[in-house]
């Protein structure tokens, strides 16, 4: 039944068994203010931002009111943290329940920093604002480049202090995610040494998204391939954008393929395979250049999960494991191929397109160009302001991209085109992102945040009011981190 706000909770994940979960409420707070709300968001999910735009709404998103219909729980799951195994759970998101929308889609609405849960372990189960803002900014960007993501509702203030390095406001985030299923959830599954509670895991997955599984010969080989599929198609998509994740843990991995857990994440300037932004990744395991290669990692801790339910005999659970984790990497690199062609206006294909496209990321490495603006500029042609196109290198490479369009039956218009559809001529850059933050956080100016956030609704609209947002700053003192919230 849909209330006035448009409420329509379903809540199908707590007839799991209990192991899954824990019911609870999210701790009640001092002065919740709504400080950023996504109308736009709200209203396709079937949500009255007229009724949920308000101190009433504030109070549901903080988590001091729980909506009609809503049953909150924390869900458990483990998680390869830096590759060592750890028992989790959501110590400081509890889910308020899954929406379903009028067109029938169902969603999940998590508040992220609403207060100590069973699995907080030191924790004190809460958000500071600065990074549930970049969390905003950051997936609402991610949606707007195209990138599957979980989503930002609403930031909404505590009126509490949290207590990191140094006082900062608490906050919580309002989290839209097609499920919260993550790759951890089926180790913390395998972990608890129950088959039946996999089985009713591996089946509400299927169900939720994957339900033509169910007829396949078998359901689950067919799911653990299937997530695979997406998640070549998710991480080539972050390689073509230049996203680097930050914490690439098994927890952090859906089962969706959507982006989750916007914590130390940052979008590459200047091209090379070995940036890292994350303050706590020091060995680089999560480096721009290692994420396909982790996100097959992880996916072989999904398989290994998933062993018990692939074959009743041991060595053929194994051969099917292992048969599907070893397409990924060629669905991955076929995934990346495509996107890179398309980002150079090519439409069909030739062995040599390798080549090409090394050639152009090696010179850019080689020169430090920034990623995005060299494919804007290559999309706009104009080969001034950017020192790798005064180079010899270039000079004969760009011949070499000519001849090739040429070889195709497609005019120069198409290639820009589908250039421009490609190659976003804006990003949420770091330092465009650190100056909203801070207006927002130290001067409780919301507008440069809202700014931003429109301005990368359309990324490929290379409109004159972008221009600004694709300059690069000033060069930074320091290299750029980024922190866990
Ligand atoms: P993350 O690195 O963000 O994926 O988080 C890893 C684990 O730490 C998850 O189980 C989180 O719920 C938990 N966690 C992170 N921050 C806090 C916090 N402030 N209080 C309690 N648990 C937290
Ligand atoms: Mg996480
Ligand atoms: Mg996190």
């Amino acid at each position: 039944m849909t209330n006035h706000s448009g409420w329509n909770f379903q809540n199908s994940y707590i007839e799991l068994q209990k192991t899954f979960y824990a019911k609870l409420n999210p701790t009640p707070v001092r002065e919740p203010k709504l400080v950023v709300f996504n109308e736009q968001l709200a209203e396709s999910l079937g949500l009255n931002p007229s009724d949920l735009h308000t101190p009433d709404g504030a109070e549901i998103f903080v988590g001091n009111k729980i909506p009609e219909g809503a049953e909150p729980i924390a869900q458990a799951y483990a998680g390869h943290q830096f590759g060592n195994l750890t028992m989790l759970g959501d110590g400081r998101a509890i889910l308020l329940g899954e929406q379903v929308t009028p067109e029938g889609k169902r969603f999940d609405i998590q508040l992220k920093g609403p207060g100590r849960t069973p699995y907080s372990r030191g924790g004190d189960g809460r958000a500071s604002l600065g990074p549930m803002l970049r969390e905003y900014i950051i997936s609402e960007g991610m949606h707007g480049l195209g990138i599957p993501t979980t989503r930002s509702l609403a930031v909404t203030t505590t009126g509490e202090p949290t207590f990191r390095e140094t006082e900062l406001p608490g906050a919580v985030l309002t989290r839209i995610g097609s499920s919260h299923l993550r790759v951890g959830t089926f180790q913390y599954a395998a972990g608890i040494d129950s088959k039946e509670g996999l089985k009713e895991l591996a089946d509400y997955a299927i169900q939720r998204h994957y339900p033509d599984a169910e007829n396949a010969e078998n359901p689950y080989l067919s799911l653990l391939q299937q997530v695979i599929e997406r998640q070549a198609e998710l991480i080539a998509k972050w390689q073509l954008a230049g996203f680097i994740h930050g914490v690439m843990n098994t927890d952090n991995m859906t089962i969706s393929g959507e982006t989750i857990d916007y914590g130390p994440c940052a979008f590459m300037d200047t091209f090379d395979p070995a940036t890292v932004f994350s303050s706590i990744d020091i060995q680089g395991r999560y480096a721009y250049g290692n994420q396909p290669s982790m996100g097959g990692w992880n996916l072989a801790r999904l398989a290994e999960s998933l062993l018990p339910l692939l074959d009743e005999d041991e060595e053929k659970s194994l051969q099917l494991a292992q048969d599907a984790i070893s397409e990924f990497p060629k669905q991955y690199y076929a995934n990346w191929l495509a996107g890179m062609r398309a980002k150079l206006g090519i439409f069909n294909e030739e062995i040599e397109d390798k080549a090409l496209i090394e050639n152009l990321l090696g010179m850019m490495h080689k020169h430090k160009a920034d990623y995005t603006n060299t494919f804007r500029a290559l999309t706009l042609g104009k080969f001034e302001g950017i020192e790798l196109f005064e180079t010899e290198d270039f000079a004969e490479w760009k011949i070499q991209w000519e001849e090739r369009l040429e070889r195709q039956d497609q005019s120069k218009e198409d290639s820009e085109e589908l250039m421009r559809k490609t190659n976003p001529s804006i990003i949420p850059r770091n330092h465009r992102v650190e100056e909203a933050l801070k207006a927002a956080v130290e001067k409780g100016d919301y507008t440069v945040m809202e700014k931003l956030v429109a301005v990368l609704k359309n990324p490929y609209a290379y409109s004159a009011d972008q221009e600004e947002y694709a300059r690069l700053p000033e060069p930074p003192e320091r290299p750029y981190r980024t922190y866990c919230g």
